[in-house]
C-alpha cells in the first residue's frame, strides 16, 4: 500500500493471476478501500488485441481506446524471421498456394507432402541426428510423445521447473514421476539413487525405462541447462535424457544448434531432441530427433502422428527457409549475422539492466531475461507503465512462477536495433524508478 501510494499508482491493485490466497485478497481489499476506487482496467501487454506486426520486430496493438505501434520485448521472434522476412516469406506464399494453408489430413492418410518429408530432413541434420519427426504444434510434442516413450513400470525424473508440456506428458504417460531440484546436477544424482542401484544392468532394475527430462533453456528463467553435468550423471546411471530445446535451437550456438553446440555436447549423448518451430524459426509446430529406430517407432505408434492434422504446409515450408538462411544456403550471410546479432543484443542488453540495479535471471548468451519483481501488485503496473511509453513487456506469476516470484520477462530478437534497445533501457529504467524494482545499487555511469 505504502508502495502504491508513494509511487503515485492508484489504481493499481494486485491482479494475483489465479491466486486464492486469503491474505493477497484481504491485501487487495485493502488497496481497493485505500483509494477508494474499484480495480483499474487500464491497458496491458496481457490481453491487447495486436492488429499487425512489422518486420522490425514492432507489433500494432489495437485497444478500445487507441491504436499504438509499440517495440516488442515479449515476442519468440528470437532471429526476427517471424515476419515479413525476405527470404522465407515469399516461398512460405508459395507453399500457401501450391499446397493450400491445411492438408486437411494426418499424416498417414494423405497428409504428407513432400515439404514434410523435406522438413523432416532439414530438421534431423539441423540438430545432428539421424532422424526427425515433426509434429503441428510444440506444446502437443511434448505431451503426446512422452507417454509413448514411457508408460506404467518407468520412470521420468523432471526438472522441478519444466514446461507444461512436459507436466502434462509425464502425468499422461502412466509412469512414475520424480522431480529433481531445478537445474541442480547433485540433485538428479540423488534422486537417481535413490531408484535404482548404482552399476547394476538395466535389465536388473526395478524400472523398465527411465527418462530425465530437462530444458535447453528455461523459459521463466533464462537459464542454461547444466547439460554437460547431466548427460554425464545420465550415462553413468543408464538413464535416457530428453532434452527440451523450445528457446535454445535457433537461439544459441555458434551455428544455431541450441545447447549442445553451445556446451560442448555430443548429440550422440542426447537420447531424445525435442524443440519448437515457434521461437527461433518463426512458425508453428515441434519435432522430436533422436536414432532411426526411435523415429520409426514413433511414426507408428504416437497418436498426434497418426490422427491429427499435419502440420501447415506454408509453416513447413518457413521452417526449411529459416534453416536454409541459416546454414547459407539462400546464398547470403544472414542467418550468421542474425546468429551475431541476438548474441551481442542479449548480453549488451543484460550486462545494461544489471548495471542500472535490476535483478536479472539468467545466462549470458540468453536472450530470455526475466527482471524480478517479486510482489505481484508490481506486475500490472510495470506491465502498463511500459506500454504507455510504447514498450511491450510479457510479465509472468503464478502459476507460470513461484507466488512470490513475480517477473517482467524479456525476449530479445536479433531484430531489435541498437536504438530499439537504448530505447528500451530508457523506459525500463524510469518504469523501474516508479515500480520500485531496482534491488541493487546502480553502477556509476562511465563520463
Ligand atoms: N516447451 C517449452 C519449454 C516451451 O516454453 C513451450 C512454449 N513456449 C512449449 C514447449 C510449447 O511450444 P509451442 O508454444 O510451440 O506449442
Amino acid at each position: 500500500i505504502d508502495w502504491c501510494k508513494a509511487s503515485n499508482l492508484q489504481g493499481y491493485a494486485p491482479i494475483c493471476l489465479g491466486l486464492e490466497d486469503f491474505y493477497l485478497r484481504r491485501l487487495y481489499l485493502r488497496i481497493q478501500d485505500c483509494f477508494n476506487r474499484p480495480i483499474s482496467s487500464a491497458p496491458d501487454a496481457w490481453f491487447d488485441v495486436i492488429e499487425r506486426v512489422s518486420n522490425d520486430n514492432n507489433k500494432t496493438l489495437k485497444r478500445t481506446t487507441k491504436i499504438s505501434r509499440c517495440l516488442n520485448l515479449g515476442s519468440y521472434n528470437y532471429l526476427g524471421f517471424a515476419a515479413a522476412d525476405e527470404y522465407c516469406t515469399p516461398r512460405a506464399i508459395g507453399a500457401l498456394k501450391r499446397f493450400s494453408p491445411s492438408t486437411c489430413s494426418s499424416r498417414v492418410d494423405g497428409g504428407t507432402t513432400t515439404l514434410h518429408t523435406k522438413l523432416e530432413e532439414y530438421v534431423a541434420s539441423f540438430v545432428g541426428k539421424p532422424a526427425a519427426i515433426v509434429f503441428g504444434m510444440g506444446y502437443v510434442t511434448n505431451s503426446a510423445i512422452l507417454p509413448v516413450l514411457v508408460g506404467k513400470g518407468g520412470l521420468i525424473i523432471s526438472d522441478s521447473l519444466n514446461h507444461n508440456s512436459i507436466v502434462n506428458g509425464a502425468r499422461g504417460s502412466g509412469a512414475t514421476i520424480r522431480v529433481f531440484q531445478h537445474n541442480t546436477p547433485s540433485h538428479l544424482e540423488k534422486v537417481l539413487r535413490e531408484q535404482i542401484a548404482e552399476g547394476q544392468p538395466r535389465t536388473h532394475r526395478p524400472w523398465k525405462k527411465i527418462i530425465v527430462v530437462v530444458e535447453g533453456i528455461y523459459s521463466m528463467e533464462g537459464e542454461l541447462c547444466k547439460l554437460p553435468e547431466i548427460v554425464a550423471i545420465c550415462k553413468k546411471y543408464k538413464a535416457y535424457i530428453y532434452l527440451d530445446e523450445a528457446h535454445s535451437i535457433g537461439a544459441v550456438g555458434k551455428t544455431g544448434r541450441g545447447v549442445c553446440e553451445l556446451l560442448g555436447v555430443d548429440t550422440a549423448d542426447v537420447d531424445i531432441m525435442m524443440g519448437t518451430f515457434t521461437k527461433s524459426f518463426g512458425s508453428c509446430g515441434g519435432y522430436i530427433a533422436g536414432s532411426k529406430d526411435l523415429i520409426q517407432y514413433l511414426k507408428y505408434t504416437c497418436p498426434a502422428h497418426l490422427y491429427a492434422t499435419s502440420i501447415s504446409p506454408p509453416a513447413a515450408e518457413q521452417i526449411i527457409s529459416a534453416i536454409k538462411v541459416l546454414l547459407g544456403e539462400d546464398g547470403s550471410s544472414r542467418g550468421a549475422q542474425k546468429l551475431a546479432r541476438i548474441r551481442v543484443n542479449s548480453n549488451f542488453f543484460r550486462s545494461e539492466l544489471q548495471k542500472m540495479g535490476f535483478e536479472v535471471l539468467g545466462d549470458n548468451d540468453s536472450p530470455v531475461m526475466p527482471i524480478m519483481l517479486y510482489n505481484p501488485a508490481k506486475i500490472p503496473a510495470f506491465s502498463r507503465e511500459c506500454l504507455k511509453q510504447n514498450v511491450a513487456v510479457v510479465t509472468v506469476a503464478f502459476p507460470a512462477t513461484p507466488l512470490l516470484l513475480a517477473r517482467a520477462r524479456i525476449c530479445i530478437s536479433a531484430s531489435h536495433t541498437r536504438e530499439d534497445l537504448l530505447k528500451a533501457l530508457e523506459v525500463i529504467s524510469r518504469v523501474g524508478d516508479l515500480v520500485g524494482i531496482k534491488y541493487f545499487p546502480a553502477e556509476p555511469k562511465k563520463q
